[in-house]
């Protein structure tokens, strides 16, 4: 049996180890990637740290990992629509294809989703195995470390595109890896203000970058009431919640403009006091965000990158494959943007 090098979560412990593990076979309508970069997400973080979330979740051992590109190396035979060599990424989420959120066009929401990496071996990996219908053919304008990213930039796009843009104030709390890009999304949408906030300053630092108007750094005092009067608004039109943060949901929800519209993206503990009345009587909507909509976030994505919008300021670092530890260390500290692995 023929093997490969891979990051396992091989005990549930903290930790991942480079292993070698067997190649995946494809299955009648799978494709075998070819991995050349892989870039570390947030999740992944979680799985090394093996917290709480992890501990349910996670069956070891596994090869982790969901964020990548590379090129098609095997196909099944019942594929027809790709050919070896293709330069191509994938969508990390799986759906049955049969369920009622499926057949209505809805897959990102699909009752029997499974996680590339999550639930099934994922791509920190020289091969990963997935269904064709899940691969995404990269154009040649798109380079190769943001095909690596287009997961989150997908979350991201899903996130900042729920709502019109155009002329809009927009707040993002939390300028961390997702929500950094959001700006640039947001500023490539049209908005007219774009206020983010984080607790770090590093971030802030790649917000500006990429298109925020003003930062602000509540572990510093700054408040976000401030940026709307230096601005002369009434309030924001949009939020986009990336950073998870009771304090910052709840500050996002008093700078609000009345009849505005939040995506939530973060992921919100459930029993904190939500100030609900506030939201009724602003007559503000609220969307969950989960993954990715198959496909129109990735077709809005392609667009973008060929239109020109940059997210070169979001990947800070960039490691070989052996220096794993090196690129998760630096994840945890947080004075980094997007992390790039590489496999060649
Ligand atoms: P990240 O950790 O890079 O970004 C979160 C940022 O929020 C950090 O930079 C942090 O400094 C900042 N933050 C924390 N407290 C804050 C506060 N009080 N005010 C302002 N900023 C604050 O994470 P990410 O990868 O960008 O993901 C963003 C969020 O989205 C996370 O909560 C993640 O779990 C979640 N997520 C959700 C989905 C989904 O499908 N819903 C998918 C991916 C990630
Ligand atoms: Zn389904």
């Amino acid at each position: 049996m023929k093997k490969m090098k891979a990051l396992v979560k091989a005990r549930p412990e903290r930790g991942l180890w480079m292993e070698e593990v067997p190649v995946p076979r494809p299955g009648l309508n799978d494709v075998i990637i070819k991995v050349a970069k892989s870039a570390i997400c947030g999740t992944d973080l979680h799985i090394f740290r093996w917290d709480e979330w992890s501990r349910k979740t996670i069956k070891t051992p596994m090869v982790i990992g969901h964020e990548y590109m590379g090129y098609i190396e095997e196909m099944g035979a019942g594929v027809t629509n790709l050919k070896p060599g293709d330069r191509v990424t994938g969508e990390g989420h799986l759906a049955c294809g049969y369920c009622r959120n499926c057949r209505r066009g809805k897959e990102h929401v699909c009752e029997n989703s499974v996680g590339i990496g999550v639930n099934i071996d994922g791509s920190f990996a020289e091969y990963v195995r997935i269904p064709a219908t899940n691969v995404v053919p990269l154009d040649p304008r798109i380079p190769d470390e943001w095909a690596a990213i287009m997961d989150p930039f997908g979350n991201a796009t899903h996130t900042a595109l729920s709502f019109p843009l155009l002329g809009e104030d927009v707040l993002v709390t939390g300028a961390g890896l997702i929500g950094s890009m959001a700006i640039a999304i947001a500023r490539y949408a049209g908005a007219r203000f774009i206020v983010a906030s984080d607790l770090s300053d590093y971030r802030l630092g790649i917000a500006r970058k990429m298109g925020a108007t003003l930062t602000v750094n509540p572990s510093k005092g700054e408040k976000i009431s401030d940026t709307v009067k230096k601005l002369g608004m009434r309030g924001f039109d949009i939020g986009l919640e990336m950073s998870g943060s009771p304090a910052a949901f709840t500050e996002m929800i008093s700078n609000m403009y009345n009849g505005s519209s939040i995506s939530l993206l973060g992921i919100l503990p459930s029993d904190f006091a939500v100030p609900w009345s506030d939201i009724i009587f602003k007559a503000i909507t609220l969307k969950g965000i989960y993954g990715r909509e198959m496909w129109e976030t990735w077709y809005k994505m392609e667009m973008m990158i060929i239109g020109g919008i940059d997210l070169n300021p979001v990947i800070t670092h960039r490691f070989g494959i052996d220096d794993f530890m090196l690129g998760f260390e630096i994840m945890e500290q947080g004075n980094c943007g997007k992390v790039i692995l590489n496999w060649e």
